[in-house]
């Protein structure tokens, strides 16, 4: 952010910290909770606990050549062995928008990466941005099938939300009339490359229900909003000098801080929402300085938690008073139950042996999509396992190989193939739904604390028998669809991520229709303390195997409006 308005932490009596609206985090979700908040009149402050991040100003790698970088972008031992968790998820000109584990420790009784951006603008800067639309098959799941609990919503209560988040966001993709998928306002899709194509084609004569579209991003293919556009270059993980992908900083922020409406104070770690047993409602929150670990109380009438599935679970759970012992709103006893990560990593790659007189210019930001088709209806039924995947796919005029996963390719052999592209080859890998469980849970280990004095968060988490069933079939399904189209050298894959590794994580409070069995209502409104809102990705009740963060946006913006209508009417 360039120029919000910035407090300090001590500033002051009850008067001085008094706003409308808090929000906590400032990254994908938290940002449009302060775009709304803002705009709809509210003094928001938003408490973010990393540094600021100016927009354009401290995207320090974004133009740099790969031979600028010391390690020309490959990991070194320092980082596996120093950030063995986050370092999955960056390389050298990313590295410095993720934390640092030994900074921010965590328990893993399961192996599960917990991948944090803590700044403003948190992972908004460095996601995928690939969006797609839940629909009623996502919604019902639950209900039809008896895992988890009911969503209180259908696809008719977030359908305009979808509409109107994406009008802003701006999301370039093709409709396909899929039911299970729905459309979204699109900017023109990118273009398919020549084996892409050929995939679509030959996938539509052998797998009919197997369509193949184009990847729906966040990238903007013309100038949008006063953004972008997307200049193709594929380096988007670094911010975007030319504002060309969605991201807090680019789009949401600098929107609420134009309101005037806005106060930003980065350095803020939130670590309780405080409870009022006279009103029955939450005040404030509590803050420990980043930096001079100072205690501060702000207060508010109502309260957005956007801090991020497991964290915002964390600071619930601190939130211990009189009237809820085992933290705020957890009467249900589901507060960090019911995590969620998709699974990835299976699939299948192929070779193509055509096309030789073919490329491509420019770096597009993604690929190709099949969306999924297991488990839509009573045809497409599987007795292996329930609900689905859908496969995230790219052609490139390079030949898979393992060793260019580790990244290891070396010498006089490596620099001759450099010259020679290669046949065409297509990647297809799986991300798939993860079934709500009470057991896969997030709990506090009161007796480690981190630097702060904050309890550890202990993660328990194993992905069940369903997701390995869909992992089976996900390599299957991709290596018929490549054989059938005419690839060689087909080679099925299954990297056995880590859980986590999706950054996908979710569920942690989720919505519900049932105060006993779960923790928001049908509006992100905590039930007993109907000034709280959550609306990151743990208000998720199933996780559907979509990229989940435009689902995050469009109930965060629902949500605020109904919280703004709420407050004029006098019952927040
Ligand atoms: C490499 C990568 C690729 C991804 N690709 C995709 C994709 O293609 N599509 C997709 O949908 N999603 C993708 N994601 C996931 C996406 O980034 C998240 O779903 C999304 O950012 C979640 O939004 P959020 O607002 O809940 O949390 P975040 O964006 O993580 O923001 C949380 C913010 O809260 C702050 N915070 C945390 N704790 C506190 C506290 N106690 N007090 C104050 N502030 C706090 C953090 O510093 C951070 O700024 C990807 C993520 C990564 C890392």
């Amino acid at each position: 952010m360039g120029d919000p308005k910035q407090v300090n932490i001590n500033s002051g009596g009850t008067a001085a910290n008094t706003y409308d609206a808090i929000v906590v985090g400032s990254g994908i979700s938290g940002g449009w909770a302060a775009k709304e908040l803002c705009e709809k009149g509210l003094k928001t402050l938003v408490l973010e606990r990393g540094r600021n991040v100016v927009h354009i100003k401290d995207y320090t790698t974004s133009t740099m050549h790969p031979w600028e970088f010391p390690n020309r972008l490959e990991l070194t031992e320092q980082d596996r062995e120093e950030n063995p968790v986050q370092c999955q998820a960056y390389d050298e000109g990313s590295k410095q928008f993720y934390v640092k584990d030994k900074e921010h420790p965590y328990i893993q009784s399961d192996p599960f990466y917990w991948i944090r951006g803590y700044q403003l603008g948190g992972r908004s800067l460095v996601w995928g941005r690939q969006t797609y639309r839940l629909s009623d098959l996502d919604f019902e799941a639950n209900a039809k099938d008896g895992h988890g609990v009911d969503w209180p919503i259908r696809y008719k209560d977030i359908a305009p939300w979808y509409d109107y988040v994406e009008q802003f966001v701006g999301i370039s993709g093709q409709a396909a009339g899929l039911a299970h998928l729905p459309d979204s306002v699109f900017l023109p899709p990118m273009e398919m490359n020549c084996v892409e194509t050929h995939f679509r084609e030959e996938s539509k004569k052998h797998f009919p229900d197997r369509p193949v579209i184009h990847g729906r991003v966040a990238n903007l293919t013309r100038g949008w909003n006063g953004r972008g556009p997307c200049q193709f270059r594929n380096l988007c993980d670094r911010g975007c000098p030319f504002s060309g992908y969605f991201s807090s900083n680019a789009a949401t922020l600098p929107v609420a801080a134009a309101t005037g409406n806005l106060t930003i104070q980065p350095h803020a770690i939130v670590y309780q929402v405080i409870y009022d047993e006279r009103t029955k409602k939450a005040s404030g929150v509590r803050v420990i300085d980043e930096l001079t670990k100072k205690t501060t109380d702000y207060f508010a009438k109502i309260i957005f938690l956007n801090a991020s599935t497991i964290a915002t679970a964390s600071i619930l759970l601190q939130s211990t008073s009189n009237r809820f012992p085992n933290g705020m709103g957890n009467d249900s006893d589901q507060i960090g139950r019911n995590l969620m990560d998709h699974h990835m990593g299976s699939g299948a790659t192929g070779a193509y042996m055509g096309f030789k007189d073919q490329y491509y210019s420019g770096r597009r930001p993604t690929g190709i999509y099949i969306p999924r088709f297991r488990n839509l209806d009573e045809k497409t039924k599987r007795a292996d396992f329930l609900r689905g995947y859908g496969y995230q796919a790219d052609g490139e005029r390079r030949e898979w190989k393992d060793t260019m996963l580790a990244g290891d390719d070396f010498g006089a052999d490596y620099k001759k193939s450099l010259a020679t592209p290669g046949p065409w080859s297509i990647w297809m890998g799986a991300w798939g739904e993860c079934l709500p469980n009470p057991d896969n849970r997030i709990t506090l280990e009161q007796d480690k604390k981190d630097s702060w004095g904050l309890p550890l968060v202990n993660v328990h988490f194993k992905f069940g028998d369903n997701e390995k069933a869909m992992r089976k079939d996900a390599q299957q399904a991709a290596a018929e669809m490549l054989q059938a189209a005419g690839f060689e050298n087909v080679q099925p894959f299954d990297y056995h991520t880590t859980a986590g590794s999706a950054v996908h994580e979710m569920g942690t409070a989720r919505m519900g229709q049932d105060p006993k069995t779960s923790v928001l209502n049908a509006h992100n409104q905590i039930h007993e303390v109907k000034n709280v809102f959550v609306t990151d990705g743990s208000c998720m009740t199933s996780s559907a195997c979509q990229n989940p963060s435009l689902t995050y946006m469009a109930l965060t913006a629902r949500a605020c409006s109904f919280a703004v209508e709420e407050l004029k009417k006098g019952n927040l």
